[in-house]
């Protein structure tokens, strides 16, 4: 991997990058860590920073890694000050997305390792099951945790999501201890 680059942020599927590359998504709700995933997997300190400035964190952006692939970063959901207006724009926006042609390869969708998922990270899951995305979890932010914990949550995980395979469809990440960086 050489080079990765902000290409756009977009608020309405008509204005997706022309360019077709196989698209990487990432998806979670706000403050999951999406942002500083990007950085800390592709080794940039203030790559992803563009995405959460004002207006930005409502957008879908685009990265281009080497014209090979798109990393896609889904809009963050669940935070609470937003209206009821703004949901339904986001819901529409990320239904648009995925119902656009586009080649998505799969969705990694980010959970925080603190809090139980919530109603939507499970709708999010089960929405993408529907439609046959390929689904990898990533249990974010896991220095958080003592190893005791991180195994409940493993476990609940497992039961939320039966079709969890931890190592291959469900990995840990934290940018703080770097877990996970090598595998993703
Ligand atoms: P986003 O809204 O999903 O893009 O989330 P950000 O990347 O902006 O991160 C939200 C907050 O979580 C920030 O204060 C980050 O420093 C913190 N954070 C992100 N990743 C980790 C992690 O792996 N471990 C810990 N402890 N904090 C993290």
């Amino acid at each position: 991997m050489k080079e990765i680059n902000f290409v756009k942020s977009v608020a309405d599927v008509n204005e997706l990058p022309k360019m077709k590359l196989p698209e990487i998504v990432l998806a979670g709700r706000s403050n999951v860590g999406k942002s500083s995933f990007i950085n800390h997997i592709f080794g940039r300190k203030k790559l992803a920073k563009i995405s959460s400035t004002p207006g930005k964190t409502r957008t879908i952006n685009y990265f281009n890694v080497d014209d090979k692939f798109f990393v896609v970063d889904l809009p963050g959901f669940g935070y609470a000050k937003v209206s009821k207006t703004e949901r339904e724009q986001w819901r529409k926006l990320i239904e648009n997305y995925f119902a656009s042609d586009r080649d998505i390869i799969t969705v990694y969708q980010l959970i925080d390792s603190r809090h139980d998922p919530s109603e939507l990270d499970i709708l999010l899951y089960e929405f993408l099951n529907e439609i046959d995305i390929p689904v990898t979890v990533i249990l974010n932010k896991v220095d958080k945790l003592k190893q005791a914990q991180l195994g409940a949550v493993k476990n609940l995980l497992h039961s939320i999501f039966p079709n969890l395979i931890y190592g291959d469809n469900f990995l840990f990440h934290s940018t703080v201890k770097g877990t996970g960086k090598k595998r993703l």
